[in-house]
């Protein structure tokens, strides 16, 4: 099986899902390349040989500056066209997305989204993708090649194999219509400390917080954690906390080491958002809220009296 693998990069640095990504490539066997689109993008690209990348095609140009995705269409499509790769895969992103779907529609090649894993089983890959709510995970595969491939949000934690990659610069030949569109402004987000796909504890608050101000406590303590904030979509819809802070089916998913979870009440589309978490802890003045059933820690009390209390213990702890 020979594999493609996008390697998607903000701020000279191959993010974390992609890196994620090429690691599951990496342990199915078989050769396993990785692709950078951009300008300036070659000591970026090298990132990929210690993630599982036996080489990494190097599209470099400044036509690719912007994180736009007819021009990436272009340049993947050449590359699958005349190196024959039977498989490409995308960690999920806004850019990955309208790429991958882009890209299946020019090579008329099948693509399956939202996958949470993938398999060689009996020679083929089998594509896992949850359904229903998320309570039960489907095998989904692929009729003909190219298989492409989109995975949620830290489907897969990336692990540095240690090793180094073959870089190889690509021709950069973009169609007419794929340099129609234009980026006009880019704005970045205002934020101190992880953002909550990369965090290793999270605070996640719902509307048990009764307020958008409550949110203050929420990051006090984040900030002590060193972890950041999530939200449920029923604070996000209130205007309570920016969107992309949302976990759940129509928000993020995350997979924290410690997800604290506080005065959510735990509805399954929150719940397939952060269930993969290492310690889910709850604090809910409600004994009977559905978060205490899959909680590996529960706070029965008041948030108000709770969250302050656990924050200065945060502080006293010897460094
Ligand atoms: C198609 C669809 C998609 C959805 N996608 C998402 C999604 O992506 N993410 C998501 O989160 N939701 C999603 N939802 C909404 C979801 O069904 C729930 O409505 C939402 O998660 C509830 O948010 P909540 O837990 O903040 O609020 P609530 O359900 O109102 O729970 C508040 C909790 O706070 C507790 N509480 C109240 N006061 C205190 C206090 N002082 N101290 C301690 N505890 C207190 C209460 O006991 C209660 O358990 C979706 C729904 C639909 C239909």
């Amino acid at each position: 099986m020979s594999t493609l693998v996008f390697l998607e990069h903000h701020e000279g640095e191959i993010v974390r899902n992609s890196l994620g990504v090429l690691g599951k490539a990496a342990s199915l066997g078989g050769e396993v390349a990785g692709v950078v689109a951009g300008s300036g993008v070659r000591d970026v690209a090298a990132k990929g040989g210690e993630f599982g990348a036996s080489r990494v095609f190097v599209a470099d140009d400044p036509a690719l500056e912007m994180p736009l995705p007819q021009p990436r269409v272009d340049v993947l499509a050449s590359l699958v066209r005349d190196h024959g790769f039977e498989t490409v895969l995308f960690g999920q992103s806004v850019l990955a997305a309208d790429l991958a779907s882009a890209l299946a529609a020019r090579l008329g090649a099948g693509l399956n989204w939202d996958l949470t894993d993938v398999a060689v089983e009996d020679g083929r890959l089998v594509g896992k993708r949850p359904a229903l709510a998320d309570s039960v995970v489907v095998d989904v595969g692929w009729t003909a090649t190219p298989q492409l491939a989109l995975f949620r949000t830290a489907a897969f934690d990336p692990v540095s194999t240690g090793g180094s990659a073959q870089l190889e610069d690509v021709a950069v030949s973009l169609e007419d219509f794929s340099t129609g569109t234009v980026l006009v402004e880019q704005a970045h987000e205002e934020r101190s400390g992880p953002s909550i796909e990369d965090a290793d504890v999270i605070v996640a608050g719902g509307r048990g917080l009764g307020n958008p101000e409550a949110f203050g406590m929420l990051e006090t303590l984040a900030k002590e954690l060193g972890g950041a904030v999530a939200a449920t979509r029923a604070v996000v819809d209130a205007g309570w906390y920016p969107y992309p802070a949302q976990v759940g089916q129509t928000g993020k998913t995350v997979s924290p080491k410690l997800y604290i979870a506080v005065g959510i009440s735990g509805a399954i589309q929150h719940k397939v958002g952060m269930q993969g978490s290492g310690t889910i802890v709850a604090i809910n003045k409600d004994a009977n809220a559905p978060i205490f059933e899959y909680s590996d820690l529960g706070v029965v009390g008041d948030l108000n009296s709770i969250v302050p209390k656990l924050t200065d213990l945060v502080r006293q702890r010897p460094s």
